[in-house]
């Protein structure tokens, strides 16, 4: 692959237009749209339009003449287009985190007699810690975490002892896959209600929650979706459990007529029944902006060009011949691994810090990754071609051993 493949590549790329309606720094490459998507154009106008017109002028009104109250249906709507669910099953609300929690308590109550939540040994720690939460509330006799190696393992888990099946469907880590249909379908054989974790699939590659009969489901707003920093989260919820299902943070804005102000708890009736307090508007707002960008965009063709983006980089550093000091940590075949390349190195945190120094934002995760997310809206071929020649660069001149390479900030 050389300098004139990338060229042609870009002029080639149906997607190239998508770029303009992000706000980039000059001189930046980002490979870190997996931590913190972009910021979008439309983000601005929307915030200023809901500071200056919205809450200063039209004040309380809002609720009703700017669809306040309604932007969580709104939004979620938007975002199930993007992970393969029909209407009315999707929620914009809260943390991944805290969302997670609702859905795992809900299973638990549909699960009577079972008391074993089954997840990944490497999953992202705070969807173990919300277990360990739940296990507290409920005593180790009624709730228990069982964590599985690798897939080969999480298969001969699954029996009838059972209660849910909670995965993450993109590692942080290696960006590896899980097969979200066969996984799925191997838990609902014996009794399992299943829940998967978008926060890496959402925006990024195609998702099919509803073609899966997937139970639950939940995902950021801040990664590829780019709603900003501590955008809020979503929440889906099969049609089939919402006559059944109840979850326990039922606030009011989850009471079925919120305004009538009864003492007394009824559920909504419809996804809405998984909200709690009152909608975070200014953050929810620039999401709903910001997923007005993939308005047009065909998920095959986004996944297409973010293989093609990480297959890219990843050839590239082979040419530079640092395949031997980097090491690959994502699986080599390409559907099994989701928008980002990992890659490990002793020094990954020194070699993260000095691609930053020259413009490439890349991450690091403990103890030894080197994380690099690819974002088909924004990225464009030639800076896989840029990025790998700064990185083959700080590699061979060894400059990331310098000692202000090593000094680390509370955010890593
Ligand atoms: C990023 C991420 C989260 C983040 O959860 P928040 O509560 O939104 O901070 C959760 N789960 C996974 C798998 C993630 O990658």
């Amino acid at each position: 692959m050389n300098y004139h493949d990338i060229v042609q590549q870009d002029k080639l790329d149906s997607l190239a237009a998508k770029r303009d309606a992000f706000r980039l720094p000059a001189d930046t490459i980002y490979l870190d749209g997996n931590s913190l998507g972009a910021m979008p154009e439309v983000a601005i106008e929307r915030a200023s339009n809901v500071l200056q017109q919205q809450w200063s002028l039209d004040l309380i009104k809002s609720w009703n003449s700017h669809n306040w109250i309604d932007l969580p249906v709104i939004v979620g709507e938007k975002i199930a287009r993007l992970i393969g669910a029909a209407a009315g099953q999707v929620i914009c609300c809260d943390s991944t985190s805290v969302n997670l929690f609702k859905v795992l308590s809900g299973a638990m109550l549909m699960q009577q007699g079972r008391m074993k939540i089954l997840s990944q040994a490497g999953n992202f720690p705070t969807d173990l810690y919300m277990v360990q939460g739940l296990a507290s509330l409920l005593g180790e006799e009624h709730c228990q975490l069982v964590l599985a190696t690798d897939e080969h393992a999480l298969i001969d888990e699954l029996s009838t002892d059972i209660a849910v099946l909670m995965l993450t469907q993109v590692d942080f880590r290696s960006g590896r896959v899980l097969d979200m249909q066969r996984l799925t379908a191997l838990a609902h054989a014996k009794g399992i209600v299943v829940i998967w974790d978008l926060a890496h699939s959402a925006g990024a590659i195609e998702v099919e929650l509803d073609a899966c009969k997937v139970d639950f489901a939940v995902g950021c707003g801040y990664k590829y979706l780019n709603g900003g920093p501590g955008a809020p989260a979503f929440l889906y919820a099969a049609q089939r459990h919402h006559a059944t299902i109840s979850q326990p943070l039922c606030g009011w804005m989850g009471h079925k007529t919120p305004f009538s102000f009864d003492n007394k708890y009824q559920s909504a009736p419809g996804i809405e029944q998984f909200l709690t307090g009152t909608p975070p508007i200014i953050s929810m707002s620039v999401l709903d902006a910001a997923l007005d960008v993939f308005f047009d965009v065909n998920m095959l063709q986004l996944r297409q060009k973010s293989l093609a983006l990480s297959s890219c980089f990843h050839q590239l550093l082979r040419q530079h011949d640092c395949l031997q000091v980097l090491q690959l940590l994502t699986p080599a075949n390409p559907v099994e691994r989701g928008s980002q390349l990992a890659y490990q190195h002793p020094d990954a945190y020194a070699l993260c810090q000095a691609l930053i120094k020259q413009g490439v934002i890349t991450d690091f995760r403990a103890p030894n990754i080197l994380r690099l997310g690819f974002t088909p809206l924004y990225l464009r071929y030639i800076d896989m071609w840029t990025a790998v020649e700064i990185l083959a660069d700080i590699v061979r001149t060894e400059e990331y051993l310098k000692p202000q390479y090593a000094i680390k900030g509370k955010v890593t």
